[in-house]
């Protein structure tokens, strides 16, 4: 008998159908003998569509108000799975973020979250009852409402399990599991048994979007296992979990990430003097534009190249500050390029393993395609590419390193 907090995003809740669909699931846990707290999300759509009606009233309305309009839509999808669980004749009861209460600081739309009293949830466990608590929302200290950003239910599920100390955060969503990678991509790509918060934090903020980072962060934080399942179908899902000790064998691999949303910008011709980097990133930086990778060579006559990314929707902002700055820095040229990839290999078995980032380059070689930046960290090789060989490279990376085939256990 485990206790378990279960989070369902807004697809497994998109309709009254599928919220009843929910609700035979979680009785099923119930009767198994489980303790179960269940968090929910707004249904599919709706947090978009009040953004929509708000945008309708005026451009920018305030954080605060905004927080008490999306904040609604969880109240509605707590309400009806708490109905189809009492038809059901479960006992079970709903609650807000501020009811519960999950007490966060007062950046409004962006809230993190403080400390959550589980006082009221231990009582309701205690006496057999079902506890379904609004995702996505909390209370400030002046009883303000507050979300955590897009995607936050997921944080609320893992925040709630770790003040619970749960046994397990399950996740359930609209695919089965985290993929070696998109399986839209490659036919052969395989659900893995299990990841780690290290490797499941890179896919994430690679672009594999089964997650919401911050919640990865926090279980791994907090040492929460962390399962992602399907709404839809039984299966094991995949256990995000912390690294394992030595003598398991890690892959070397375990998965391949990409992203299509970056733009490449290149100074040339800068005097290679103390000072050049920063001179060209504080305007960047200034302009609160992201920089992801960064590379710098060393031309003719102590001349260099400078290349970094940024997300694609800030190219031509990025691009419009380099052409200004580049008479002061009396560079050569700027030039840019928004069809670029990034495609990245992942594995904490990287670590102990040597020629790796050989492999990579070999296997893309092979293609005949061109890397153009290259940066690695312990665990994750990344490459920028041209965005139209993307789909080619991830194929043959995800062969090259034999990822279709099940891992000894
Ligand atoms: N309803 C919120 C959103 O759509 C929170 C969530 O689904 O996790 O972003
Ligand atoms: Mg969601």
């Amino acid at each position: 008998m485990a206790l378990l907090v279960q989070k369902f995003g807004g697809t497994s809740v998109g309709s009254v159908d599928r919220i009843e669909n929910v609700a035979d699931k979680v009785c099923k846990f119930r009767d198994e003998g489980h303790d179960l707290v269940i968090v929910v999300s707004a249904m599919s759509g709706e947090t978009n569509r009040l953004t929509g009606l708000a945008k309708e009233v005026m451009e920018h309305p305030t954080p605060r108000e905004m927080d008490v309009l999306l904040s609604t839509g969880e109240q509605v999808t707590i309400a009806l799975l708490t109905m189809a669980l009492h038809k059901r004749g479960y006992d079970a009861r709903s609650y807000l973020g501020t009811q519960v209460r999950i007490l966060t600081d007062d950046s409004h739309t962006k809230a993190r979250i403080l400390d959550i009293d589980n006082q009221r949830i231990h009582e309701d466990l205690k006496a057999g009852c079902i506890v379904v608590v609004a995702g996505f929302q909390g209370v400030d200290e002046h009883g303000n409402i507050t979300t955590l950003g897009r995607g936050g239910s997921d944080t609320t599920g893992v925040a709630l399990a770790a003040a619970l100390q749960a046994d397990e955060c399950q996740i359930y969503t609209d695919v089965d599991g985290v993929y070696t990678t998109d399986p839209r991509i490659v036919d052969s790509a395989r659900r893995l048994e299990s990841i780690t918060f290290e490797e499941m934090l890179e896919m994430a903020s690679l672009g594999s979007k089964v997650l919401q980072i911050r919640a990865v962060e926090f279980a791994g934080k907090y040492n929460v296992p962390l399962r992602v399942l399907s709404t839809f179908e039984d299966g094991p899902g995949t256990l995000i979990r912390i690294e394992e000790d030595e003598n398991m064998e890690a892959p070397v691999v375990s998965g391949i990430a990409f992203n299509r949303d970056e733009a490449k910008l290149t100074v040339t011709g800068v005097p290679d003097i103390p000072g050049v980097a920063s001179k060209i990133l504080k305007p960047i930086s200034d302009a609160n534009i992201e920089v992801d990778m960064i590379v710098q060579n060393v031309g003719e006559d102590n001349l260099t190249d400078f290349t970094f990314t940024v997300h694609r929707n800030e190219f031509k902002k990025a691009y419009a500050i380099l052409e200004r700055l580049a008479q002061e820095l009396s560079a050569q040229t700027v030039k840019g390029d928004d069809k670029i990839a990034k495609v990245s290999i992942v594995g904490v078995g990287m670590r102990s393993h040597a020629g790796v980032a050989s492999k990579m380059f070999e296997a893309l070689s092979q293609e005949g395609i061109n890397i153009q930046m290259i940066s690695t960290s312990e665990i994750k090789i990344s490459v920028v590419i041209d965005e139209k060989y993307l789909e080619l490279a991830v194929r043959s990376l995800h062969s090259a390193f034999e990822l279709q085939k099940e891992a000894v256990e």
